[in-house]
């Protein structure tokens, strides 16, 4: 065994003794936990976290009035957050040290330098492992070709990279689990993936595996409710309102939420747009009918309709990509024709629920002048929509989109629950 290997090793026993270690005495002091008290001090503690997020440096004082909490209430919520390491006070020369935070007008904000969160995005053809902090930046990303691994193949690599880029990235840092996001229907309450065609998957314990390698808590979904998790926690103000987001890579899916939460269904299967019929495409679908979104808009497709007509030699999505951004017309004409499907389902998602803003998650969205304004084009055209401009838009995180979704299935776990177990080993208020 290689002297790096053994540091992995190493760290990774390690951080399994802690993990198991922590989880077992908290539980045992705090039997108090789920009831109804319990749950309401995690409620409080999150909306103070929340407002921080939204406001820092921002004074004790000012989130008291935004979260409606007493001053007393906000002064011992702070305290604890920052004793569990996710906020400090600041000072006109620099965070104070960790832990401090007493004085009601001296500004509080997150502390991004004490934790950082997993992420894993598993696409068709390759994986991304990489690291944020707690504001959602992503801090270092690694893509990993992985055609022809099996799954439990597959997550044993991811997890070495993790532990790789916890290694040469953050080694001063103490991470707080891994969130991993994933196309198919993945149920989040087991942490499977019941269903990936196009991985060929089926009933991955992708949430055991990963823990067992990691010794990490690990936390799985969909990865378009994955983005609209992201969405609502670091990007567009009105995603908090509600918000569709569309996805179209090779996998096509969908997500939607209201002020109250992502919306997931029994055994989170709902956002199955794949075979939405759509006009004008006679793309054969793997459901045997076509016309399928999916078929008629996925990445694959548009690479072969490249090949076919002469565009490239082989069917290399990014190439095409590439070959469009540079304004290569005929290239772009081929996004624009896709763009129209694509503004076909924007528009009958609008229609049926009517959220504030449908954000389109699409790679020629951001790189392709012109695919934007068609799918608005089309939206305003199919829809009642009043102001596409307004209401459609590109993500928030162009460029960094998989690293965000996979790291917010997890920082929304803890956004959501800071006294939660990712950070107190106590198990989660409901
Ligand atoms: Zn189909």
């Amino acid at each position: 065994m290689g002297m790096r290997q053994a540091r992995i090793l190493g760290i990774l026993g390690a951080r399994r003794f802690v993990c198991h270690d922590r989880a077992m005495t908290s539980r045992a002091r705090s039997p108090q936990r789920t009831d109804a008290r319990g749950a309401r001090r995690s409620a409080s503690a999150s909306a103070v976290l929340r407002a921080v997020l939204d406001g820092g440096p921002i004074a004790r004082s000012t989130i008291a009035r935004r979260t409606g909490l007493s001053a007393a209430a906000v002064t011992g919520h702070t305290a604890e957050l920052a004793r569990l390491g996710l906020l400090h006070e600041l000072v006109e020369s620099g965070p104070e040290p960790r832990g401090r935070v007493g004085r009601p007008h001296v500004p509080v904000d997150l502390d991004t330098g004490r934790h950082v969160a997993g992420a894993l995005h598993l696409a068709v053809h390759h994986a991304t492992v990489a690291l944020l902090d707690l504001r959602g930046n992503v801090l270092v990303q690694h893509e990993e070709p992985h055609d022809g691994l099996a799954a439990e193949d597959l997550l044993a690599r991811a997890a070495e990279i993790f532990d790789d880029l916890l290694l040469g990235h953050a080694p001063d840092r103490e991470p707080l689990g891994l969130g991993v996001a994933t196309g198919g229907w993945v149920d989040r309450a087991s942490g499977t993936v019941v269903e990936h065609p196009l991985l060929g998957w089926r009933n991955v314990p992708v949430r055991d595996l990963l823990t067992g390698s990691t010794g990490l808590a690990v936390e799985v979904d969909g990865h378009a409710r994955a983005l609209v998790h992201a969405e609502r926690l670091f990007g567009h103000p009105r995603a908090r309102d509600s918000v569709v987001q569309l996805f179209t890579g090779n996998v096509v899916d969908a997500a939607f939420a209201t002020g109250a939460g992502v919306h997931h269904g029994p055994r989170s299967a709902a956002g199955a747009v794949a075979h939405l019929p759509v006009d004008g495409s006679t793309e054969p679908c793997r459901c045997g009918r076509t016309g399928c979104l999916e078929a008629a808009v996925s990445e694959g497709t548009l690479a072969r309709a490249a090949v076919e007509c002469g565009l490239l030699e082989r069917p290399d999505f990014p190439e095409l990509l590439a070959l469009a951004e540079s304004g290569h017309s005929a290239a772009a004409r081929l996004f624009h024709e896709r763009a129209r499907l694509v503004g076909q389902a924007a528009a009958l998602l609008l229609e049926v629920l009517n959220p504030a803003v449908l954000v389109v998650v699409d790679r020629s969205v951001t790189r392709v002048p012109g695919c934007l304004p068609i799918i608005r084009d089309e939206v305003r055209d199919r829809s009642r929509c009043p102001d596409p401009a307004e209401t459609v838009v590109g993500t928030s995180f162009p460029g960094t989109e998989l690293a965000t979704a996979g790291g917010a299935v997890l920082l929304d776990v803890l956004y959501d629950d800071p006294l939660g177990p990712l950070l107190t080993g106590l198990p989660r208020a409901s």
